[in-house]
């Protein structure tokens, strides 16, 4: 295991290997299948197979499907192909909380004997009212000293239906003024009528999360339980519940902090607030952090997995700056893609002294030969990009202006005769002259070109940041803060050998990462970090 792994996690696991406490590492991911797995999942992903392959122990995937009005079988099928995307296999079948609601039955059967259980009849309303606060101790409900066949006999109501929802639930019996508010009888069950899509009808109560995720991640024989930090206070609940009923193996949980992204949500609940508000269309939109919709921007699953291993895991709650993931793509992408050249903004040169065509080879891959070349033309006119243009010497930028001199990328030099203006004084095109025998000095800048015999019309789209303000984490109206420029969509060319080289990725020279869909070009992210 390399030196950089030994997060305080890695540290535990192999203090409780070395104390013989287990004998192999099982860890699991456990989703709630209500929506598409984002960047934030990935860390988590990351974290607990990497755990289970660096020890050679196992792990698991087990939906939390603990309430049949959130959760969705297209989901459970999505979030699978993310996983597998990421290049994980869970151990096994594919688990679910359902599986063992039978088991969780049983347990709250148990605790009601214990005399730690009973049935609640408050309405919600009065629940939350009478659980206090901070610095309010919660009062008993009149409901809590049922005696043990009442509470058999109305859980057993609850269980067959007799309720309305929300007119009974299930609550531990631990303490009302607890100072962990958490622990102040939390409901253990609850009446849902929403048909389940594994239990279907079987059911009309639910257990918890709370109650229910300790003991599969016991069933399971779970050796580390990991998830993020806002469950360190429910960890008493969840240590609690093991030790009031009659289970032999009880797992252990822990927590690290979530990951937030810059200009970001990370969010299941927060995306769904956008795609409800029709702010966007889909969980697989580009400008989300989810792992369909970078995948669809055109990240790599190696770019997402090597970011999650320079993470660190900690209990320290950050915001991660988005360029510091965009850096791990930029990597990635410069070695596999090939180079093409693209004008984004398109202006046309004429040659005034060419007379016929030239075949140009252009390599492409700048260190990889492997990658071949490709032929390109020189002709009396060609195209470069606006943004290389301007009427007037600027001392900073070496562009093209009047009788200045540049370099066309693997051809000559060329020197700017003429600016051709329409009637309302827009540039129409520009004349030069290509200066055959003229030695380049580091001075001359050099641009990228294609000739008129070499271009495509193609249709670019640009994306930015979904959100204007950096740490959006804790604002409540995120609506304010949308980008309304997150996509941009303009005409241009592209050199026509982008289609005789058979990939997905390119990187267009001196302007950024695409990635090719249904002949449209779209940036993945730019060359260098601005
Ligand atoms: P969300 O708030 O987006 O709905 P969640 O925690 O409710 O997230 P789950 O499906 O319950 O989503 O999460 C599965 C696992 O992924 C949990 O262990 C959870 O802690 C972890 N996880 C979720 N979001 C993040 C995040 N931003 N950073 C790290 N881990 C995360
Ligand atoms: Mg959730």
């Amino acid at each position: 295991m390399k030196k950089k792994n030994k997060n305080f996690i890695y540290k535990k696991i192999i203090k409780d290997l070395n104390e013989n406490k287990y004998k192999k590492i099982i860890t699991r991911f456990a989703p709630e299948p209500n929506g598409y797995l984002h960047i934030g999942h990935a860390k988590s992903i990351y974290l607990n197979f990497q755990i289970a392959k660096d020890f050679n122990g196992i792990c698991n995937l087990r939906f939390d499907d603990t309430n049949p009005n959130t959760i969705k079988k297209i989901y459970v099928n999505k979030i699978k192909k993310d996983i597998l995307w990421l290049g994980y296999k869970w151990n096994s079948k594919t688990k679910y909380a359902s599986n063992y609601f039978n088991k969780c039955y049983k347990y709250a059967i148990e605790l009601i004997k214990k005399k730690l259980a009973y049935v609640e009849e408050l309405s919600p309303k009065k629940i939350k009212k009478y659980k206090g606060g901070l610095f309010k101790k919660g009062i008993n409900s009149p409901y809590r000293n049922r005696t043990i066949n009442e509470n058999i006999y109305y859980f057993n109501k609850m269980k067959n239906g007799e309720y309305k929802e929300k007119e009974a639930c299930l609550r531990a019996k631990i303490n009302m003024s607890s100072k962990n508010i958490i622990l102040r009888d939390p409901i253990l069950y609850r009446i849902k009528y929403k048909k389940h899509f594994r239990t279907k009808n079987k059911w009309c109560i639910y257990p918890t999360y709370d109650f229910s995720h300790c003991i599969c991640d016991s069933i399971e024989k779970i050796t580390h339980s990991l998830c993020t930090l806002e469950f360190q206070n429910n960890k008493f609940l969840y240590n609690w519940i093991l030790n009031n009923i009659n289970i032999k193996y009880k797992s252990s949980q822990y927590e690290f902090s979530r990951l937030n992204i810059s200009n970001n949500i990370t969010s299941k609940r927060k995306i769904f607030f956008l795609i409800k508000n029709k702010i966007i269309k889909k969980w697989d939109d580009p400008r989300l952090m989810t792992l369909s919709g970078m995948k669809n921007k055109g990240y790599t699953s190696k770019s997402i997995l090597n970011f999650c291993k320079n993470l660190g895991v900690s209990k320290q709650e950050s915001i991660i700056d988005i360029k510091f993931l965009e850096n791990f793509l930029r990597k990635d992408l410069s070695k596999i893609c090939p180079r093409i050249m693209g004008i984004i903004n398109p202006l046309k040169i004429i040659l005034t002294n060419i007379k016929k065509k030239y075949i140009i080879k252009m390599p492409n891959h700048p260190k990889n030969k492997n990658m071949g070349t490709r032929k390109n033309f020189l002709c009396k006119e060609i195209y470069v990009d606006k943004k290389d243009f301007q009427i007037k010497k600027y001392k900073k930028f070496n562009k093209l202006y009047l009788n200045n001199i540049i370099k066309l990328r693997y051809s000559g030099m060329i020197i700017i005769k003429k600016i051709i203006k329409d009637k309302k004084l827009n540039i129409k095109y520009i004349k030069c002259k290509y200066l055959k025998n003229k030695k380049k000095n580091n001075k001359i800048k050099i641009i990228h070109w294609i000739s008129k015999i070499d271009l495509f019309k193609i249709k670019y789209k640009f994306f930015n940041n979904l959100f204007k303000k950096y740490n959006i984490k804790k604002n409540k109206n995120i609506k304010k803060y949308i980008n309304n420029k997150s996509i941009i969509e303009k005409y241009g060319y592209i050199d026509k050998n982008i289609f005789l080289i058979k990939k997905k990725f390119f990187q267009l020279e001196r302007e950024g990462y695409f990635i090719i869909k249904k002949n449209k070009l779209q940036k993945i992210i730019s060359l260098k970090n601005y």
